[in-house]
């Protein structure tokens, strides 16, 4: 397993549709590690494909909290939301490709979600809470939707300069 660098907004990549996954290969499955072993390293809760610069329609995610024990790596390919419930709920997001910004965005509280696993098969699960938010908030990064496009656009603007002076201040070493 290998560490890829995660890209920062504002990036090209993290703008564009990703392509659909045509069927599960070695390839698939190492990205599928690598992105698993990169999300726990960071730390986070989710890593679409297209934030280190892969663009397929391909996500992990494990929004399993400390104290409910063990942890629960899922990978979710070509993953669709197939219902969303009507109750909405709010949480405060971050993304690993916007680091350090918090803000508070509104989804359907509970989503059904269908997806290929790594073993081939169709996948579906209804999920809700912290679960429900992450999966929608990295099925959007496919789509080239980030959490900041739910924000005013005075606070994306914000959060978009602090990100370029971020990315130059790296770039400089
Ligand atoms: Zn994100």
């Amino acid at each position: 397993m290998t560490l890829r660098p995660i890209l920062i907004h504002p990036d090209p990549r993290l703008k564009t549709v990703a392509d659909p996954v045509a069927s599960i290969t070695d390839e698939i499955r190492r990205l599928a590690d690598d992105m698993l072993e990169t999300m726990y390293d960071a730390p986070g809760i989710g890593l679409a494909a297209p934030q280190i610069g892969q663009m397929s329609r391909l996500l992990v995610m494990d929004a399993t909290k400390e104290d409910e024990g063990a942890p629960r790596p899922m990978v979710l390919v070509n993953p669709t939301v197939t219902w969303a419930s009507e109750a909405r709920s709010v949480y405060e997001e971050g993304c690993l490709s916007i680091p350090e910004q918090f803000a508070e965005v509104e989804r359907p509280a509970k989503v059904e979600v269908q997806w290929l696993g790594l073993d081939g098969k169709t996948h579906a699960e209804r999920f809700e809470g912290l679960w429900a938010t992450c999966v929608q908030h990295e099925i959007d990064h496919l789509d080239g939707k980030l959490f900041i496009d739910y924000l005013k656009p005075m606070k994306r603007q914000m959060i978009t300069r602090k990100m370029v002076k971020l990315k130059r201040e790296r770039a400089r070493g």
